[in-house]
């Protein structure tokens, strides 16, 4: 069997695994959906390749050949990885939507190491997350129809489990939607909730009514675990703010985000002066009370209003 057909296969097989109304199926669903968008990959790689399938070995080294020149051989028996696969993507501009591939296989992951109920949702958001990565790799990467390679019946299935998933998403985010954040930063990172748990998106509150932060209880409607506040925003903080963070240090700022002196999560929002997940803030004048420089949110819950320096020096009087 041919690469292309064998991903191709592995697709189907897993889409028919969803499809089943069993429980034990659905972690086979995601390893065999995951398993033939990798394999989609390396025929794109082979396709790449001159004639032998260079592209495909994970090492390969220069070696002289019999027409006294030189020639590029795979090294051993290894075939490429993720790794190696996004760095050839880059290198060769294949262009592909890697955060939704990682929240796929980051979703096979926790199943295969969890045994949370509920794992069908996590399911169908990893098939969801794969539909738009297969799409973009047969129509873009392979030029290939995806209704005819992988079969009317098996497409369909992917988009209707994406348009399930889709609505159920959508249903949990406008129950977020109705809270009045006291962040900006928290309402622009609702995109990134996921559960600590299980990462499936669906996160809601139990009350779809309430409008207060305060008063919120966010639940996972795929795990069904109730779920600090906290730790939702400091990993969504971390996929929102990430590329800002990186930058703002390397050109030597100060990110965004940092931590809550108070309850010590990655939540505390620089910009708007006050912790994005409980009610610390830092006063506009909050100044030493001996120099008057302004004062960070750190040494304003540490040093009792005193800056770094004086704190030092006033500890030293002690
Ligand atoms: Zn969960
Ligand atoms: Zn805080
Ligand atoms: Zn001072």
């Amino acid at each position: 069997m041919t690469l292309f057909a064998n991903a191709l296969e592995s697709i189907q097989i897993g889409v028919e695994d969803l499809l089943k109304n069993d429980d034990r199926r659905v972690l086979s669903a995601v390893r065999n959906v995951h398993a033939g968008v990798l394999l989609l990959c390396k025929e794109k790689l082979r396709r790449l390749s001159p004639d032998d399938e260079i592209l495909l070995a994970q090492r390969f080294e220069p070696q002289p050949n019999d027409k006294g020149k030189v020639s590029i051989e795979a090294v051993g028996r290894s075939t490429v990885g993720v790794d190696d696969i996004k760095k050839r993507f880059k290198v060769f501009d294949v262009s592909l939507d890697w955060k939704r591939f990682d929240a796929m296989a980051d979703i096979r992951h926790h199943m295969e190491h969890s045994y949370y109920k509920g794992s069908r949702e996590r399911a169908r958001q990893a098939v969801a997350d794969a539909l738009l990565v297969i799409r973009q790799l047969l129509v873009e990467a392979l030029q290939e129809d995806p209704r005819s390679a992988l079969g009317s019946e098996c497409w369909t299935a992917l988009l209707e489990n994406a348009d399930l998933f889709e609505a159920e998403l959508q249903t949990c985010r406008a129950m977020l939607e109705n809270i009045g954040w006291e962040t900006e930063a928290a309402a622009r990172a609702l995109p990134d909730f996921a559960c600590p748990s299980c990462r499936s998106a669906l996160i809601r509150q139990r009350d779809p009514a309430n409008t207060s932060q305060q008063k919120a209880v966010l639940i996972c409607s795929a795990c069904g675990k109730e779920t600090e506040l906290g730790a939702v925003l400091s990993h969504a903080f971390d996929e929102t703010f990430g590329a800002e963070a990186h930058i703002a240090v390397k050109d030597g700022g100060e990110p965004p985000i940092s931590t809550c002196p108070e309850c010590s999560e990655e939540t505390y929002v620089l910009e708007e002066g006050r912790c994005a997940a409980c009610d610390f803030a830092l006063p506009e004048d909050a100044t030493c009370a001996i120099c008057g420089s302004g004062l960070s949110a750190e040494e304003y819950y540490e040093h009792d209003g005193l800056c770094s320096y004086h704190a030092h020096v006033a500890s030293k009087d002690d």
